[in-house]
């Protein structure tokens, strides 16, 4: 029925197929029985496998059993999703935080609850696609900046007065090019024109700032930032999501959010290991520091090697291929000789922007990321990733 649409993908080289791991997620993972050095996965603090978020889980998992059975609205309501948004809004310096099954969700779900017909959306051009999906379903007028650039922004705020309701949305960490949305001007705009300013964590969270709570910590604009969202199944190794706000911002969340609504809940096992994640985020500040110094580690390789990483600030390294043939070769090379990095490719950036996204983890040994650095070095002699 589709094998048209297939083959054209194909032949664009913008087919999609899995491929599997035999291990947990890293640093290095078993793939199609060869050892590789993982390089693409969101496992930043490298406690997908902690002991301490494996334990928590396992016991949550005998006392509440394996599923939740209902919404959090009906019966899929434990003390475990509570105590967690607990641990959650006083990570995050936040007078109330509200679960989501999944990043997807929490945006898809957020934005049309606070923007709908007649309201204004306002997102940044290289925005993740569940942001972009959230704006649709809104309904709201939505327009779109130019990436990063805030008098772009200012010019759609003052040529838009009439809109009952302002959402400004952002990602903190761009998930695709690891550069970091300017949030001092962000917070100014929102505040000078009397928008609701949201930021979506995703890649911030666990990473930025001294005690890893996001883009907000990271500016000193704790306190400014109206809607938080963030993830728990990146840098804090386990599944899910939360949003963070005013205690009647969550309230109002919780009553109109439909993928909050209508969604069965998280399991109690997995809420067991975002609590324990927490613990770990705090008591094990090397891995934070460990993930930095590897980042930079690797980003100064490269820059030795001439391989652009611009416009990177954190350990999201994108290394730019062009077309998604190419990036597809390169990813190919690269897990021949040892290391696994996806190729990503459109929709997922924009077209004629194919690259690899290196993700860098704390856990990563120095020979692991010096062997990155080797043999992106090989690739780059081979004509890969020429400017
Ligand atoms: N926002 C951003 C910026 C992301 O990168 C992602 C995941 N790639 C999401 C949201 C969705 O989060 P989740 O994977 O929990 O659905």
């Amino acid at each position: 029925m589709f094998e048209l649409d297939l083959a054209q993908r194909e032949q664009q080289h913008l087919l999609r197929n899995l491929v599997r791991l035999d291990s947990a997620q890293g640093p290095r993972v078993t793939m199609d029985g060869k050892l590789v050095v993982l390089l693409c996965s969101n496992n930043y603090l490298g406690i997908a496998e902690h002991p301490a978020l494996k334990h928590a889980a396992c016991d949550a998992l005998e006392r509440y059993g394996s599923g939740s059975g209902a919404s959090r609205l009906v019966s899929g309501n434990t003390e475990l999703h509570e105590e967690l948004e607990r641990r959650i809004a006083a990570f995050k310096g936040s007078e109330s935080a509200i679960l989501f099954n999944s990043g997807y969700a929490a945006n898809t779900g957020v934005i049309p609850a606070v923007a709908g017909e007649g309201d204004l959306v306002l997102s940044d051009r290289l925005n993740h696609a569940s942001i972009i999906d959230g704006c649709r379903l809104s309904r709201a007028r939505t327009e779109v900046f130019r990436h990063r650039d805030m008098d772009h922004l200012e010019t759609l705020l003052r040529s838009n007065t009439t809109a009952p309701r302002k959402l400004i949305v952002t990602d903190g960490v761009f998930s695709m090019d690891g550069d970091i949305a300017p949030l001092p001007d962000l917070v100014t705009l929102a505040e000078r024109y009397h928008a609701i300013l949201m930021v979506d964590d995703a890649h911030a969270t666990g990473v930025l700032g001294k005690q890893g709570r996001g883009t907000a910590e990271h500016f000193g604009l704790e306190g400014r930032v109206h809607i938080q969202m963030g993830t728990l199944g990146k840098a804090l190794g386990s599944f899910g999501a939360y949003v963070t706000g005013a205690r009647d911002v969550v309230r109002y969340l919780l009553n109109t959010c439909r993928s909050y609504m209508f969604s069965t809940s998280l399991p109690a096992a997995v809420c067991a290991a975002s609590i324990a994640a927490l613990d770990v985020v705090v008591s094990e500040p090397w891995r934070r520091e460990k993930l930095w110094y590897n980042r930079n580690r690797l980003a100064h390789g490269l820059a030795s090697l001439g391989v652009s990483i611009a416009p990177s600030a954190t350990p999201i390294l994108p290394l730019l291929a062009g077309s998604s043939d190419q990036a597809l070769q390169a990813s190919q090379e690269a897990f021949t000789q040892g290391i696994f990095a996806t190729a990503i490719r459109p929709p997922t950036v924009p077209d004629g922007s194919a690259r690899l996204r290196a993700t860098v983890m704390a856990t990563h040994s120095e020979e692991d990321i010096d062997q990155a650095v080797r043999i992106f070095g090989k690739l780059k002699e081979k004509g890969y990733f020429s400017p």
